[in-house]
């Protein structure tokens, strides 16, 4: 292929994969993207507040040339190398069937937590946890909205064993024109079991976790987590509203707060449970903004935690990445006892810490 028909950017394009029938972004583009590089040793040292060529401290120069504010509290902004966003490229490589591609179009923002560049989002105060869950609320009106947007993945990529590129507290947002592949198959499995039940599925999951109680790791009037019977990492942990409600914007503030506690709750018992930030992916599982009916769509957050001991990350191989299928090698119950049994008040503030 040629250079001009690449772009001169580098391929950037969703391409269709009709095995598994879903999008695949591809952002070629993004390859200069700042990395700081540091290992697990380096990540594990304890920061300082505030860092002067951290792009995501107040008051710092980003790469676009763009000055963060001096925030106080949660900052939203675009980011610098979206992996979509409006200026993707509408002329595309000509391709023929069973392949297709079309523009990389959407919106991709980055969540800073909190000013300070040397605490998790298991170190923030009840209130800023409040700030941020009303972030996400805010975003995923915003940009639903948007007819271009289909669907708002708010996610939270944390520690260097998954790729994080900077210890500053952030999450980020993809609000994409594709629905993601598990947001559709959660919808697809919750709408047919409304259909075939009149039930919802997710309370029927809460009800069963309920009933069990060894996998539930806190709860209140409101708001419930717990690591599912049906977990796929040794410490994966679903953190939702009692009430079905089909993203956090649908939340009422009782809600809101009751879910507040329960996530901060889970994520200072992680960082409890080895006296170590704990890594994690953690994905927002919101029903898509496409205008679709999701009445039996059940908001919830999922944590992903790569580790299996502080220093043993669970692969992916040959069932998982091979097969598709997950291969565990834990008891949920007992994981969920692990968690269960650590303090609520995070390890630093304890006071023989
Ligand atoms: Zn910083
Ligand atoms: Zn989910």
């Amino acid at each position: 292929m040629s250079d001009s028909k690449q772009g001169r950017g580098g391929t950037w394009e969703e391409r269709w994969h009709p095995l598994r029938e879903e999008w695949v972004i591809v952002a070629a583009h993004r390859q200069n993207r700042p990395w700081s590089g540091e290992t697990v040793e380096q990540a594990e040292a304890q920061p300082p507040p505030y860092v002067s060529d951290c792009y995501l401290c107040p008051g710092n120069l980003r790469v676009s040339g763009a000055r963060n504010p001096s925030y106080t509290g949660v900052f939203v902004f675009d980011n610098d190398h979206p992996c979509v966003g409006p200026h993707a490229p509408d002329a595309l490589t000509t391709v023929t069937a069973p392949y297709r591609n079309r523009p990389a179009r959407g919106l991709a923002r980055v969540v800073c937590y909190t000013p300070r560049h040397d605490l998790s989002l298991a170190e923030l105060a009840p209130h800023e946890v409040e700030n941020l869950v009303a972030a996400w609320q805010a975003q995923y009106v915003d940009l639903g909205r948007r007819r271009e947007i289909n669907h708002v993945l708010a996610f939270e990529n944390k520690g260097a064993v998954v790729g994080v590129s900077n210890p500053h507290p952030h999450g980020q947002i993809y609000a994409t024109n594709f629905i993601f592949k598990t947001i559709e198959v959660e919808a697809a499995a919750s709408r047919r079991y409304l259909n075939e039940t009149g039930r919802v599925l997710f309370q029927e999951i809460i009800a069963a976790e309920q009933q069990d109680g060894r996998r539930i790791i806190c709860e209140n009037e409101t708001a419930i987590a717990f690591l599912p019977y049906f977990a796929r990492y040794a410490y994966e942990v679903f953190v939702a509203p009692k009430a079905t409600r089909s993203s956090s914007a649908a939340l009422n503030d009782a809600e809101a707060r009751g879910l507040d506690t329960v996530l901060r709750e889970v994520v200072i018992r992680s960082d409890n449970l080895w006296c170590m930030s704990f890594p994690y992916v953690m994905p927002l599982h919101q029903a898509p903004t496409d205008g679709g009916d999701y009445r039996s769509f059940h908001f919830h957050i999922e944590f992903h935690p790569p580790l299996r001991k502080p220093h043993l990350l669970k692969y992916l191989a040959g069932p998982e990445i091979g097969g598709g299928n997950f291969l565990s090698d834990t008891a949920p119950e007992e994981k969920a006892a692990e968690l269960r049994a650590q303090s609520n008040v995070h390890y630093k503030l304890q006071p023989d810490a």
